[in-house]
């Protein structure tokens, strides 16, 4: 029997769960205006599975899922042996369309807003997300050919599927763990960015599924080995994309403005961590000697810093300025 064409309006949840409702593609350009419907409820499940008590929502409301058009993804549509991938984001939204208070995104979009009238700046940022394959294998050394050769096709696979989805993909290596690699995307306006880094885990999660292996985000899955952080690499624009970060009278040639971005970073820590860092297990990995965040710091080039500045390359001619930018290492993906 045929399958239908499906595209799923998915948000994604303080503790970066996707969930969603399906729809016919075909009908997709009819729900663009209202959206389907969504219940409060459902943004006090657990990561694991069951409402919290107390669920502050309750068992009343209803809202809408408001699909954002431009960031519809269809990935795999050629291959027949599963159907696609097919899914857009969406804004949690009032019954009248106006910004539900608990929406992530709309909170990310008002925080750029303000970023843009107080400073006058624009927020690029880029992701680096780890993962380790579910294998009983014994693995092989970090870092290496071997580790990339036993699991191909895979490495292969997923780059072509996220460079499908538009997400960008730099690379793809072993990492230090077992099983983990790490993909790296290329930066993106703020919102955009935050979204690709969603559709990344999805397409990583549905591509190690058709090879029957799982993908794990989890930040530490063995206390003995490194962890998977996501570590965000943030830039600042004026409004005529002028870098903000870089001055090279400064030391590190960080920039006042990006000095005071950090310091505001550092003061906030403990409270951004419940953000970025969200579920319990987050905590054993940022520690020392996981090159995670291992202290609340800024430094330059320092892999255990909670704030680094990584380096400029100078090869290639490559414009310094605009290569300046601070790396958030205490993020992980449990974290929306
Ligand atoms: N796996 C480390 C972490 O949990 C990061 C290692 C690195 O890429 O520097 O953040
Ligand atoms: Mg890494």
């Amino acid at each position: 029997m045929s399958a239908a064409e499906l595209v799923t309006l998915v948000c994604c949840d303080l503790g970066s769960i996707v969930r969603g409702r399906s729809v016919l593609a075909d009908e997709l350009a009819k729900q663009l205006d209202a959206g389907v419907s969504w219940v409060p409820a459902n943004h006090a499940l657990t990561p694991l599975g069951p409402v919290a008590e107390p669920n502050p929502f309750g068992s009343t409301g209803d809202l809408r899922l408001l699909p954002d058009a431009d960031t519809r993804i269809i990935v795999g549509a050629g291959d027949s042996s599963a159907s696609a991938l097919e899914l857009v984001l969406c804004d949690i939204v009032q019954t009248d369309g106006k910004p539900w208070e608990c929406c992530p995104r709309s909170f990310l979009r008002d925080a750029l807003d303000e970023l843009e009238q107080e400073l006058d700046a624009r927020l690029v940022a880029s992701f680096e997300h780890e993962f380790q394959l579910l294998l009983d294998a014994a693995p092989a050394l970090p870092f290496t050919l071997d580790a990339q050769r036993r699991v191909d096709p895979f490495p292969g696979r997923v780059m072509s599927a996220l460079v499908e989805a538009g997400v960008e993909p730099e690379r793809i290596f072993a990492e230090y763990a077992a099983h983990q690699f790490e993909i790296p995307v290329a930066p993106a306006e703020g919102l955009a960015s935050a979204d690709r880094s969603i559709v990344l885990k999805e397409v990583v999660r549905e591509l190690a599924r058709r090879e029957g292996v799982r993908a794990s985000f989890v930040p530490l899955l063995d206390p003995a080995q490194a962890g998977n952080g996501v570590h965000i690499h943030m830039s600042l624009l004026d409004a005529s994309g002028r870098p903000l970060l870089y001055d090279e009278t400064q030391p590190a040639l960080l920039s006042e403005l990006g000095a005071r971005f950090a310091a505001g970073i550092l003061r906030h820590a403990r409270a951004l961590s419940a953000l970025t860092a969200a579920s319990p297990v987050s905590s054993a990995r940022l520690a020392p000697h996981h090159w995670s965040a291992g202290a609340v710091c800024l430094a330059e080039r320092n892999r255990e810093a909670l704030l680094r500045i990584p380096p400029i390359v100078t090869l290639g001619n490559a414009d310094a300025a605009g290569q300046l930018r601070i790396e958030y290492r205490g993020a992980d993906a449990t974290a929306n």
